[in-house]
């Protein structure tokens, strides 16, 4: 089509709406959806072609493990959403925070991460890490100057936050984590890169379980990192023999989702509040947070840092263990299940799901307690949801 194309200059937007229809179509040709490149393997040119190709960082027609076309439109539309000069696409939200910590860690070095963390690198860092000789120490991450108090110089190698947290939506402060550590990595997974850009505020890597709402239709488990091209290179050649690389499909569902990510995001954060502000006025219901709402503990903070506040909340059920049991046994619209930014709106018990694995202590550090929900709005009529909501408290 080269030959009868007008020569205009292509579009260029710093709306993230816009960006997320705009970006990763390199390899496109003239079709107007993402292209899955099936092929694991590829011809190389000539000999000195294929020599380049086996030794420098992610290759997009070499071989599967190092690079794919389709894989690599997935991870230009990231780094672009998030100002980033490069990133690695992976299997899953897990297999990108491997990386970030085995790439930058090894014995002998030492982490700063904080209580409230998703449940599986909660395990990472308090199961693998100590086995790999890499020290952990956990701090509550709403209280200012908290990293940096933990930090030790010559020793601390990486900081990790993950903000909003799970499952409370604690938030971070983004400006305090800089400069903290050779390397500070932001898991801005409940955010989207609609909701907030951590590079912009000096971190180094921010990371996505792509499997929520990036892809965001519950049909693909998918990791994405992003930042400055010489760590995405270091962290791609960890990756290449960590096996955890994305799916070509995966990878698709991923940039199509980017595609309605706008308004997605935006109505899954209004609704959210909209329920967050319901359940606030129910008397059975002892505590609620959502970054969005005038009463989180660090709502200036998150007005500050975040263009849009995500569709998690979580909620405190003032009967425990058993309201807990009931309500989630009880919802008809909205569905038992452990994922979150997905169309369905999900209701989670975290004790018992997705931070089972925590000992008490952890999870009374966390706030997690028997009666802890934590809600991920889909995209019906917030009025339904709500509806659901009253009846299932009302069991
Ligand atoms: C789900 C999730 C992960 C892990 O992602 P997977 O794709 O399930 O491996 C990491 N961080 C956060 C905040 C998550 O919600």
């Amino acid at each position: 089509m080269a030959d009868d194309s007008p020569s205009v200059p292509p579009f260029v937007s710093s709306h993230p709406e816009t960006m997320a229809i705009t970006a990763g179509r390199a390899d496109n040709d003239a079709a107007l959806a993402p292209v899955v490149w099936t092929s694991t393997a590829f011809e190389t040119p000539s000999f000195a072609a294929a020599a380049r190709m086996a030794h420098s960082p992610a290759p997009k027609r070499f071989y599967g493990r190092f690079g794919n076309p389709g894989v690599a439109a997935f991870e230009d539309a990231i780094a672009q959403l998030e100002g980033a000069e490069g990133a690695r696409a992976f299997s899953s939200g897990m297999g990108a925070v491997f990386a970030c910590v085995f790439t930058m860690c090894s014995p002998g070095s030492h982490i700063v991460a904080q209580h409230q963390l998703y449940g599986g690198t909660n395990s990472l860092l308090t199961g693998l890490c100590p086995r790999f000789g890499i020290d952990v120490t956990f701090v509550d991450g709403t209280k200012p100057g908290a990293f940096a108090e933990a930090v030790r110089p010559g020793k601390t190698m990486l900081v990790f936050a993950e903000t909003p947290a799970n499952p409370w939506v604690e938030v971070v402060d983004l400006d305090e984590l800089g400069q903290l550590a050779p390397f500070t990595v932001v898991d801005s997974t409940l955010a989207t890169p609609l909701g907030q850009q951590p590079l912009a505020h000096g971190v180094n890597l921010v990371l996505h379980s792509a499997t929520k709402a990036i892809a965001g239709h519950n049909d693909a488990t998918l990791g994405v990192v992003a930042g400055e091209q010489d760590l995405i290179d270091w962290i791609w050649g960890f990756s290449v023999l960590q096996g955890a690389n994305a799916s070509p499909y995966d990878a698709n569902n991923g940039l199509r989702g980017l595609r309605s990510l706008g308004p997605r995001f935006r109505q899954q954060t209004d609704t959210a509040i909209a329920v967050a502000t319901w359940l606030e006025a129910r008397e059975d219901v002892t505590r609620v947070a959502h970054p969005g709402l005038a009463s989180h503990p660090q709502a200036a903070l998150a007005a500050r840092q975040m263009r849009l506040t995500g569709g998690v909340l979580a909620c405190e059920l003032r009967g425990g263990a058993d309201a807990g049991r009931r309500f989630v046994d009880s919802v008809r619209l909205c569905r038992q299940a452990t994922s979150l930014g997905g169309p369905e709106t999900l209701v989670t018990h975290p004790a018992s799901t997705t931070h089972a694995g925590m000992t008490d202590e952890e999870m009374a550090e966390a706030g997690i307690t028997p009666g802890t929900i934590r809600v991920s709005a889909g995209l019906e009529h917030a009025d339904d949801i709500i509806a659901d909501l009253a009846a299932a408290l009302s069991a």
